[in-house]
């Protein structure tokens, strides 16, 4: 017995060896000669054209400006949470379809939702869809949410190349983090012209996303209560790509019990969607009227 073991080892182990071989000759050799082994291909969720564009609501004239409101977070991404329960992707969806309903009563502007349901979007196609349909405007809804329980109100953000403070920072890399993968920029701006170009018009789209900034802080006095540091800048992926103005609003913070009862609550939401709503005309009508000019 023991030596049909040994005569069985002895021929197995080389035979094993030489399989193990072959089988590795015809995995390197089998490969397309266009990829070479040290490009690693990962499969990444597309980002373009692949998500349908939402329905265009109110005035039927094209030639109305176009805001895109986007609800933050959504599907299997919830966002913050509140201490009651309170999920940031639900008061961010609520709080959009109130400034929708609001902007659709004024029948001033045209309006539509990056999402109108409880569903993932990635940063990018949130952006992709504002600049495929070719807004005026993009205005992303958060909550926010802090370790410290005296932190509470609104906060407008803008775009910046880095945060205004330690605190923005900490913001824009949690509200970023919903997809960091797809999140990292695009590259291959390796032109010094492009990327002149590209800093001057972002320069100035900065400029007006902060005018707009400003507006919303100005008509949401009477109904919104502001952070005591209320207008910041930080470097938000949602914003980052996108060559027209935009800002990220952070309604109140879910960590509040305070804050988190206002989101929750439906005449809250009204008199936060009216002001900004309110904002959100003022500062398209302004731009038109700017661009009417001779
Ligand atoms: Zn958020």
């Amino acid at each position: 017995m023991r030596g049909r073991v040994l005569i069985a080892v002895v021929l197995g182990v080389p035979l094993a060896v030489v399989t193990a071989a072959a089988i590795l000759f015809a995995m390197a050799y089998a490969a397309p000669a266009h990829a070479p082994s040290s490009v690693i291909r990962v499969a990444l969720p597309s980002t373009r054209g692949e998500v349908g564009l939402p329905k265009i609501q109110g005035p039927a004239d094209a030639s109305r400006p176009l805001v895109v409101i986007d609800a933050g977070h959504g599907g299997h991404d919830p966002g913050a949470s509140g201490q009651r329960g309170e999920k940031e992707k639900a008061l961010t969806l609520a709080l959009a379809l109130s400034l929708r309903e609001a902007l659709l009563a004024d029948g001033r502007v045209r309006v539509a939702l990056t999402r109108d349901e409880d569903r993932f979007l990635a940063l990018e196609e949130r952006s992709g869809i504002a600049r495929r349909l070719k807004a005026d405007l993009f205005v992303s809804i958060h909550a926010d949410a802090s370790e410290s329980p005296d932190a509470t109100g609104a906060t407008v953000y803008t775009l910046s190349d880095r945060g205004s403070d330690a605190v923005a920072d900490a913001v824009a890399k949690r509200e970023n983090k919903a997809d960091t993968v797809n999140g990292v920029e695009l590259g291959g701006k390796s032109d010094a012209v492009t990327a002149i170009l590209v800093s001057l018009s972002q320069r100035e789209m900065r400029e007006r996303s902060k005018a707009f900034g400003a507006l919303v802080l100005r008509e949401g006095q009477a109904a919104v209560r502001f952070h005591k540091d209320p207008e910041r800048e930080a470097a938000f992926v949602v914003l980052k790509s996108l060559d027209l103005p935009s800002a990220l609003i952070e309604a109140g913070y879910i960590s509040s019990p305070d804050d988190a009862r206002a989101l929750s609550s439906p005449e809250w939401r009204r008199g936060f969607a009216k002001a900004v709503a309110s904002a959100i005309e003022i500062y398209l009508a302004r731009t038109n009227l700017v661009a009417a000019a001779p």
